[in-house]
């Protein structure tokens, strides 16, 4: 394992910058919120609240995928970043096919990733579209020939999205339990998005503990063809079952995702929700929450309160009535954040 550990004065140009418009923006930060921000600095150090990112293998994120790291100022001025505006402000959530056994689970894990995702873009609003069945999309599907589970193809589904896409939207993104394919010639993929027209679909069929065991309850018999346009197979087709594990796992992906979409790209400062993942193991390996580098890019396109924000988003937990367990490490951190920030006022 290799920790990748940046120099306390790296951290800060990444943070603040050494431009003179960026230090004196981050200047405006209260004591309490740059204390906070600066405990990145100290990241790995014992009681940090920060830690830094660890690559475990060579297929982790990071090796398999040189990409120039974005620090504040490259964000700042990338020209394609977007944000949101008084007629573009909302999120949109689209569910495709079934999520849960019955309905009722259905309803109350989507309105529970609604609400994660309003505390976590506080500020915005977390709307959801009406759930479309797969054969409302028209999309192409197959049976993967190797792990013979549905797939549903990524580009169909974007099209049906960019028409869904309400005039108000910041962004739209659709999840689905079906498995995903881009193109004939690949096995599979997690999602797949576009910055600049503000919409991404993501699948949480590969989050299902069993997806990669022989025991896979969504692998259909080897010798069904299914016909194109009838889409009768997806009737009561598999979906995973809701654990709080489940849960974790896609509110990481969905907040990942947005956070694409305001052009913050993948983190290689800190351990962070926007670190890139090649794999599961890599991306359960993720906090939930940004690290200070990221947190500012998403302070500077919505203009929050950082208290408010993790005051919502430690409110927000307790009142879902879906298990809860995997999210108390969460908690915990979250009050730690609280205390820094409330620190005068104690
Ligand atoms: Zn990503
Ligand atoms: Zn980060």
């Amino acid at each position: 394992m290799k920790v990748i550990q940046h120099a306390p004065e790296k951290l800060r140009i990444a943070l603040v910058s050494n431009s003179q418009d960026l230090t004196k923006i981050y200047s405006k930060y209260t004591k309490e919120e740059k204390c906070l921000l600066e405990e990145g600095f100290h990241a790995g150090q014992p009681g940090s609240l920060f830690q830094p990112i660890t690559v475990h293998s060579d297929s982790d994120w990071i090796p398999a995928h040189p990409e120039e790291p974005q620090d504040f100022e490259t964000f700042y001025r990338y020209p394609y970043r977007q944000t949101p505006n008084e007629s573009h402000s909302a999120i949109y959530i689209q569910t495709i096919g079934s999520f849960g056994e019955v309905r009722a689970q259905t309803d109350q894990y989507v309105e529970w990733l609604r609400d994660y995702c309003q505390a976590f873009f506080y500020g915005l609003s977390v709307k959801l579209l009406p759930a479309v069945t797969v054969s409302e999309t028209g999309c192409s599907f197959r049976v993967n020939s190797n792990s013979y589970n549905l797939q549903i193809l990524t580009g169909d589904l974007l099209r049906f999205l960019e028409k869904r896409k309400p005039k108000d939207a910041f962004c739209i993104v659709g999840i689905t339990m079906i498995d995903l394919y881009p193109k004939e010639s690949w096995n599979f993929v997690f999602g797949e998005a576009s910055l600049t027209k503000g919409m991404g679909i993501f699948s949480f069929a590969r989050y299902d503990d069993n997806f990669y065991t022989r025991h896979y309850a969504g692998r259909l018999k080897k010798h069904l063809e299914p016909r194109q346009g009838d889409y009768s197979v997806f009737d009561g087709y598999y979906t995973p079952p809701i654990t709080s594990t489940l849960l974790l796992r896609s509110c990481k992906t969905m907040t990942h995702e947005i956070g694409h979409m305001f052009g913050i790209r993948h983190c290689q400062w800190l351990s962070c929700v926007m670190q890139g993942s090649n794999h599961l193991e890599e991306s359960d390996r993720r906090p939930l929450d940004f690290c200070p580098i990221c947190l500012r890019k998403l302070h500077t396109s919505v203009g929050f309160n950082i208290a408010k924000r993790y005051k919502v988003m430690n409110h927000t937990t307790p009142h879902f009535t879906k298990p809860t367990e995997a999210f108390h490490t969460s908690k915990l951190w979250l009050c730690r954040c609280l205390e820094i920030l409330e620190k005068e006022k104690q």
